[in-house]
């Protein structure tokens, strides 16, 4: 099984990721946790490039496409034929999130980008944190060093979350949205009952 964790910056997932791979591991099962861009040693080195060196947006898209191949073939292929559970901090959707609806990048390119690296591979399970823009500034203030996309102003924010939206109503089949502007607890419960019913958990 194959979930993703999307959302943009302070939307509280990789809390979530690490107590629902916590549970899992207790019910027996083998979880593979990791995340994009990155996921590799060579993808980790290519995430540091993308935080943190100024390019343009094509650059940036073919670097962070770069590093899901590896990713995908190094780890999460395998995980998944030997029947383990692949937990990803962020996945393509992010890339149409980040880069297509955020920095303006061509969607129908990122979607041949999609098709050539992933070979029809999907997540079978989106969580989108879905979270105003506004809540996530004033949760992220003063937390963290912020990296380059950080730094973006609230506008920037609005049209990723507005681009995971998009996502959402093209992949209704896998999107689970999780009301993100909860109390903790509260979006715990939910994703837990999203798995519920899916017999996941
Ligand atoms: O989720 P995480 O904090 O690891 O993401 C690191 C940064 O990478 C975030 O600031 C996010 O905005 C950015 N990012 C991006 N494009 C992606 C994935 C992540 O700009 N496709």
């Amino acid at each position: 099984v194959f979930i993703s964790f999307e959302g943009i910056d302070g939307a509280g997932k990789s809390t979530h990721i690490d107590t629902l791979a916590a549970r899992l591991r207790s019910a027996g099962r083998d979880v593979v946790l990791t995340r994009e861009p990155g996921g590799t040693a060579l993808a980790e080195r290519l995430r540091e490039l993308v935080l943190h060196q100024p390019m343009d947006p094509l650059t940036e898209s073919l670097l962070i496409f770069a590093a899901r191949r590896d990713h995908l073939q190094q780890v999460i292929e395998p995980a998944l034929a030997a029947g383990r559970v692949v937990l990803c901090d962020r996945f393509t959707d992010a890339t149409f999130a980040y880069q297509g609806a955020g920095r303006g990048f061509d969607t129908a390119q990122l979607e041949q980008l999609e098709r050539w690296v992933q070979q029809g591979r999907q997540p079978d399970l989106t969580f989108w944190f879905d979270l105003p823009p506004e809540v996530a500034a004033e949760r992220l203030s003063g937390a963290r060093v912020p990296d380059r996309f950080e730094q973006q102003p609230a506008e920037f924010f609005r049209r990723v979350n507005d681009g995971y939206r998009a996502r959402a109503q093209t992949h209704p089949q896998r999107f689970i949205r999780l009301d993100a502007s909860q109390q903790r607890d509260a979006v715990w419960a939910d994703l837990e009952a999203a798995l519920t019913r899916r017999g996941l958990l």
